[in-house]
């Protein structure tokens, strides 16, 4: 609903309800279908701009519901060509995502949640409350902006989302399910699944959800830790989500879907570096087919967290590789711009650049 007016976004609606809808309207329901078309293949925001549909329904329509958009509020260019955005929504919350250029592909990283309830203590959303879910549309729309400004900017249009941004999806799991129908939907951006990777925090119960609903998208779990006395200490989230937890949850999701996961992990300083920490982890691969993405950390003011230097990452990658274990390195990217998770929302928000977080590595 709109707080302003109290009308009710259209784009809450399934088609099918719309359908329904225009009937006891006394429309035509293919009517409907082209509303629809406007509304998400098209991403048209206004009634108004709808050519085909008469100007007694688009009166209709505005008198009746409005269009909750999400638009670009702030962008900032980093020399690596990473672009982090601010969005602003209906009700004046902050998000953000970021489009991340590589040689090989074009990459929209996008938020799920206003905050973040997890407070994984080496990133800057942790540090904000969780204001509320976002709904599918204002994923969606995230998504429709960066193609928009990849194509204007780099002259290409997305080959990869990732929702690595502000919040844990899986706790939007409904709104996050939806979002991805609508991006894979003919009638929506029509990409394909295997295009979308969705990153967990590691909640277990929603990783067999995943499986039950059998999904076509990847799956990431920032894992940062095989211990989990060490894991508990930077992501509270595992003193309920137990390694074995996650392992038990990822094994079902696994021969359910026969997706192999992705792990993430960050080598900190001195704190998950060492070759045993490589140890636990290669262990923990052994559940499942997998592949490791290192990511390399740009610290955040208030916490003790240093990114681990260059040769303990190495060794590290090494180590897998020997154990047979898929592993890439990522280099963090937009390291000169707020292009950290929660940075840009926060400092936006507070117009004070206090905190500092991990930047994107994708
Ligand atoms: S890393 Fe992800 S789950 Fe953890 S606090 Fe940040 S946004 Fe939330």
């Amino acid at each position: 609903m709109d707080t302003k007016n109290c009308k009710t976004d259209i784009r809450s609606l399934s088609l099918e309800a719309l359908q329904q809808l225009f009937v006891t309207m006394g429309e035509k329901s293919f009517r409907a279908k082209q509303v629809y078309e406007w509304l998400w293949k098209k991403s048209c925001f206004s009634f108004d701009d709808m050519s085909n549909i008469s100007k007694e329904l688009r009166a209709k329509l505005q008198e009746n519901f409005t269009i909750n958009f999400v638009k670009i509020n702030n962008s900032q260019f980093s020399a690596d060509k990473t672009i982090k955005n601010s969005f602003i929504l209906y009700d004046n919350q902050i998000i953000e995502g970021v489009l991340i250029p590589t040689a090989e592909r074009m990459t929209a990283c996008v938020s799920s949640q206003v905050g973040c309830s997890l407070t994984c203590k080496f990133c800057a959303t942790g540090y904000m409350d969780r204001k509320r879910n976002l709904n599918p549309d204002e994923i969606y729309d995230q998504v429709v902006l960066l193609d928009q400004q990849s194509k204007q900017q780099y002259g290409q249009p997305l080959s990869n989302i990732v929702y690595m941004g502000m919040g844990e999806p899986l706790l939007n799991y409904a709104n996050m399910m939806k979002s991805v129908e609508r991006i894979t939907a003919e009638d929506g951006l029509n990409m394909a699944a295997k295009r979308i990777t969705v990153s967990t925090a590691g909640i277990a119960k929603m990783i067999k959800k995943l499986g039950d609903d059998n999904v076509r998208f990847n799956l990431a779990l920032s894992l940062h830790a095989a211990n989990d006395e060490k894991r508990n200490k930077i992501m509270p989230i595992n003193e309920q989500n137990t390694l074995k937890a996650l392992a038990e949850a990822l094994k079902y999701y696994y021969n359910k879907t026969k997706n192999p996961v992705t792990y993430e992990y960050i080598v900190f300083h001195h704190f998950n570096d060492e070759l045993q920490d490589a140890m636990e982890l290669a262990k923990f691969c052994r559940h499942l087919p997998c592949k490791v993405n290192i990511i390399e950390y740009n610290p955040i003011t208030f916490a003790d967290f240093t990114n681990a230097g260059e040769d303990k990452i190495e060794a590290f990658a090494d180590y897998l590789r020997r154990q047979g274990i898929i592993t890439n390195v990522r280099r963090s990217r937009g390291k000169d711009i707020d292009a950290a998770c929660g940075q840009l929302a926060v400092n936006e928000k507070k117009g004070s650049a206090e905190v500092e977080s991990q930047a994107v590595t994708v």
